[in-house]
């Protein structure tokens, strides 16, 4: 660091600053994560000086011998990983992921349902402010009131009224396994395809302690920056690559016989320009690391721990939607605690702990508003705390939540946290 040091102190310091809040708060984002140091070497290198336009042994540059190397070993991994035939590793993001997706299985104006926004769905899932709502004609479904679980009964209705040429599967703010088989036999029955999205689970997919997409749906998109603890960025799968069933033509490419083919190039020309081959890089080592032994221990623990903070929650009278977890994420409704998700977000943040205010299910409040927050244990698991420290953790809150106008409470819980922070650093020599 001592190059950016005496290069732009500025920066340098705004960067300090950040480490420092890293290190001495807890971070219960759900969709957030610290990735290890191998990664962020790889991130912060020279690869992000190369222009690699293409695919390895297809670029539109020189040069890249050893830039295709690493895509290469980055997407044979992932393969591995997910056990997919076909794995794209250039998207820069989990929405360009799903912006690629889309526009390879879909026309302008097709019918898709996906998961409501404020029923735990994402943007790209048909948000009216998104491209996704703005290129199809989305129809959402949404989870029960009384189980917080997708509502199967509503999908088939849906599907067979509005006969969706594909359904999305998976979402931002869902405590449950994502239900791959149910949404397949509904899918068959209308004759629509099947995306996952498992931008949120994929760390636990890849684990195998969350069911596999794979054998169920067509395709398969997600980040690499939440549970599964890669640098930021997003990728696509196919279990099983197929025929291009729509005599499609692919930009650059002309007609093409495989699916595969159709994303790669939607991907690149179709949506990017030239990937971050520095990221790319890094997702390897991301991968390489999820392969590992360890990486099924940590995300193991991510679980349990996400399983003690519900508990804690249901015994401080806090209600949570679908009742608990099966996964890294809690939503918890604050709707009797006398609190908005805005204010709770707030005061937390000034104790010293990061959550996002989040809608619940049929939720009466804006999404500025909410009456909800959303909390999980990715982060927290990854710098080394169990269930000691997630009991205390959600004593906090409750603290907070209880509380909420008490700031000489704020202060000493900071204090508190900052001490128990240390003893769990996240990097060394940094
Ligand atoms: C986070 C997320 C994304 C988008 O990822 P970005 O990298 O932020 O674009 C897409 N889908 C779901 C379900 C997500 O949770």
């Amino acid at each position: 660091m001592s190059h950016l040091a005496q290069h732009d102190s500025e920066l340098f310091t705004i960067l300090e600053k950040e480490i420092n809040r890293e290190e001495s708060t807890l971070e219960l984002i759900a969709s957030e994560n610290f990735t290890s140091q191998a990664v962020m070497e790889m991130a912060g290198g020279v690869m992000t000086n190369k222009y690699a336009e293409g695919y390895p042994g297809k670029r539109y540059y020189g040069g890249c011998e050893f830039v295709d190397e690493a895509e290469n070993l980055a997407r044979t991994r992932l393969g591995e990983l997910f056990n997919a035939e076909y794995t794209n590793v250039q998207p820069h993001s989990g929405s360009q992921a799903n912006m690629a997706a889309l526009m390879t299985f879909l026309n302008p104006g097709d019918t898709v349902l996906g998961l409501d926004l404020s029923h735990g769905g994402h943007l790209t899932h048909g948000s009216p402010v998104n491209f996704s709502g703005q290129l199809y004609n989305f129809i959402s479904y949404h989870v029960s009131k009384e189980t917080g679980r997708v509502d199967f009964d509503e999908v088939a209705q849906l599907a067979k009224e509005f006969q969706p040429k594909l359904i999305i599967c998976g979402g931002s703010a869902y405590p449950r396994f994502i239900e791959f088989e149910q949404f397949r036999e509904i899918a068959d029955l209308v004759g629509a395809y099947l995306m996952a999205d498992i931008a949120h689970p994929s760390g636990l997919v890849a684990s195998g302690l969350h069911p596999s997409p794979m054998p169920f749906c067509d395709v398969v998109t997600s980040t690499t920056h939440k549970t599964l603890r890669g640098p930021r960025g997003g990728i696509i799968m196919m279990g099983k690559d197929f025929e291009n069933p729509w005599g499609k033509v692919a930009p650059k490419s002309g007609r093409v016989k495989k699916v595969s083919e159709l994303l790669d190039s939607m991907v690149m020309p179709g949506i990017q320009g030239g990937p971050l081959m520095h990221i790319i890089a890094a997702k390897g080592v991301a991968f390489g690391e999820a392969l590992k032994p360890e990486f099924k221990s940590y995300t193991k623990k991510i679980i349990e721990n996400a399983k003690v903070m519900a508990d804690e929650f249901l015994k401080l009278d806090y209600q949570l939607v679908s009742g608990g977890t099966d996964t890294h994420l809690v939503l918890v409704d604050l709707s009797n605690k006398n609190i908005t998700g805005k204010l709770a977000e707030l005061s937390l943040g000034k104790a010293g702990i990061t959550v996002n205010k989040n809608m619940v299910p049929f939720d009466e409040r804006s999404p500025f508003v909410t009456s909800g927050i959303r909390v999980g244990t990715p982060a927290v698991t990854t710098r080394g705390m169990g269930k000691l420290e997630i009991q205390q953790i959600v004593k906090w809150i409750d603290q907070v939540i209880s509380d909420s106008e008490n700031e000489e409470n704020f202060s000493r819980i900071r204090l508190d946290i900052k001490t128990m922070c240390s003893s769990f650093p996240i990097y060394k020599n940094i």
